[in-house]
């Protein structure tokens, strides 16, 4: 289609709603299979994509179709997100969630809602993890970061029950040594790296 998407053409909408399914699934997206009515009220179930990124981390996609069109109207637009589920069983988003608007020509929607896919998944796989647990950290509505198992809360045994999940290396003890041979403190780790075949796999 040449020209911009129009939301009151249902045409178009099913045009919109073909092209979304169609890249979510080469993306190797897959459906979920009763859809979310979290955003859009009650009864109206919206079509969301879900991806595993690892045991804990999930990237989803709320695509704003409803049966086999894109919604007509609305200020709600695509959403991708990275959702973590902690250990208890919670889930908890992390990062920022990014929106796509529905405007200008389908390929460009769904090359930007993929692109924010991209990117959503990229900084919960490289952004900050917790230096106790391993988990990655989320932000609070004060905008600071913190680790989403709310692990200074957990006994050692739990926090270690935690780090084990997340594949964390435990901290090094400093050798208890003389101030001036010690070393200032434990040796930084970082969580075992998504491998790099799976990120690329995701959107070849
Ligand atoms: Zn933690």
């Amino acid at each position: 289609m040449s020209r911009n998407y129009d939301p009151r053409n249902a045409l178009d909408r099913a045009i919109l709603a073909d092209a979304i399914h169609e890249a979510m699934q080469t993306a190797g997206f897959t459906l979920m299979p009763n859809g979310s009515t979290e955003r859009l009220g009650r009864g109206v179930r919206e079509v969301v994509y879900q991806r595993q990124i690892n045991h804990a981390l999930m990237c989803r996609v709320y695509t704003t179709i409803v049966g086999t069109e894109v919604r007509e109207v609305g200020l709600d637009s695509i959403k991708a997100c990275v959702l973590y589920k902690r250990l208890d069983g919670a889930v908890r988003g992390i990062g920022k969630e990014t929106r796509v608007k529905r405007v200008g020509l389908v390929a460009d929607i769904v090359e930007r809602m993929m692109d924010r896919a991209r990117s959503v998944w990229r900084s919960a796989t490289t952004g900050e993890h917790c230096s106790c647990c391993g988990s990655p950290k989320a932000t609070s509505r004060a905008g600071n970061l913190y680790c989403v198992e709310v692990c200074w809360n957990e006994t050692p045994a739990r926090q270690a029950e935690i780090a084990i999940a997340n594949g964390w290396a435990p901290a090094v003890e400093a050798p208890a040594a003389s101030p001036r041979t010690a070393p200032a403190s434990a040796p930084a780790v970082t969580p075992a790296p998504l491998s790099r075949e799976a990120v690329n796999a995701l959107f070849a």
